[in-house]
């Protein structure tokens, strides 16, 4: 379900209605009274997305799969995360629990899936792009090595041709009891079961490739889309696109943090772009056109009013980096410094001095 129908609620609900879907939910599914537990998690995530104008934003466009991190949130989190360079990356045991941390949604809602003895490991990578690569979506493509599903069982754990029991220890159900006897009388527990590892089954003949694991160590190219607007240390989830699960288990998550690479002449300030240009005292006083680079490559004119101050800054609307609500750009800022000669020729000095004369 999404997030929408979690809460009852339209696309196009105001924060207002999404805020009293939400109370009037929370008031009837609340644990302390008696309400669904789970299903109160689930309202909270709602809610925790759908009230917060920019992260409703990037869920309309991304859905869920796509989160994002503060600047400084990652940092707090010692992660070792690797060079996409290499193509392989750090795994963790399940990254949604420190993304769930990270946008405070209750914690637990997904936890549930750490009981999911087969699923694959959560894997996080960086990529690395250039400036101009947010001027719109992009697609870059990573070799990523991870466990892929065993090419000879197809991720069953059995030889070709053998047969997968039912575990006799435990009958399929993975759990074996033990009554423990103490002084005031005996009780019941339950624990994983040692012979099939609580997976209820066990393959008469393991594989030969996979020894009865169901996956293997291997590579796959993976194309992440980056959406245009991205900013440094914004993070793409992408669903089972990490490890293969064990005996065809569901698969972990790719976890893509983007880093984008300081440039040379533009200093970019969330969708906004900065440049300085140096323009001599003349074109200052008179005023001029002068070409200055964009981000595009292409060069374009930009008119320097007469009588220019030193440190003023000239605003180029849209020409900056793409909004990421899909909503226009941000804008080039273009800041002019006079720039006052060290060495001048005899001929201008000449002129310089009839100016000083002449009081400027
Ligand atoms: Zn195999
Ligand atoms: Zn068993």
């Amino acid at each position: 379900m999404d997030y929408y129908e979690i809460l009852g609620v339209t696309k196009n609900a105001s924060q207002e209605e999404v805020k009293k879907a939400f109370h009037k939910l929370a008031h009837k599914y609340h644990p302390d009274k008696g309400g669904d537990e789970k299903k109160f998690k689930e309202i909270n995530e709602a809610y925790q997305v759908l009230s917060d104008a920019t992260k409703r934003q990037q869920y309309d466009q991304f859905g869920k799969g796509f989160d994002q991190m503060g600047g400084g949130g990652a940092q707090d989190f010692n992660w070792a995360w690797q060079n996409q360079s290499q193509g392989q990356g750090m795994d963790a045991e399940d990254l949604s629990d420190i993304f769930e941390n990270f946008f405070s949604f209750g914690g637990g809602g997904r936890r549930a899936s750490k009981k999911d003895i087969k699923k694959g490991k959560d894997i996080q990578v960086d990529i690395e792009i250039n400036l101009e690569d947010t001027l719109q979506q992009t697609t870059k493509t990573i070799n990523l090595e991870k466990l892929i599903t065993c090419h000879r069982c197809e991720g069953k754990g059995a030889e070709p041709g053998t047969k997968i029991h039912e575990c006799v220890m435990c009958r399929g159900q993975g759990q074996v009891q033990q009554v423990k006897r103490t002084i005031l009388g005996s009780y019941t527990t339950f624990t994983t079961c040692p012979e099939c590892k609580g997976e209820g089954t066990k393959p008469e003949k393991p594989c030969n490739v996979c020894r009865g694991e169901g996956r293997t160590k291997g590579r796959e190219e993976i194309q992440i889309n980056i959406p245009a607007g991205i900013d440094s240390n914004q993070v793409i989830k992408m669903d089972g696109k990490a490890d293969a699960g064990k005996k065809n288990g569901r698969a972990g998550d790719l976890y893509v943090r983007v880093l984008v690479k300081r440039h040379p002449v533009f200093v970019r300030k969330e969708d906004d772009l900065y440049i300085s240009k140096t323009i001599g005292f003349s074109q200052a006083v008179l005023g001029d056109e002068i070409e200055i680079p964009t981000l595009e490559g292409k060069n374009m004119l930009l008119t320097i009013p007469q009588g220019t101050e030193s440190g003023k800054v000239l605003r180029i609307s849209g020409k900056g980096i793409a909004h990421f609500n899909g909503y226009g750009n941000g804008n080039l800022y273009v800041e002019l410094i006079i720039d006052t000669p060290r060495k001048i020729s005899k001929e201008q000095r000449k002129v310089l001095d009839q100016l000083k004369n002449l009081g400027l």
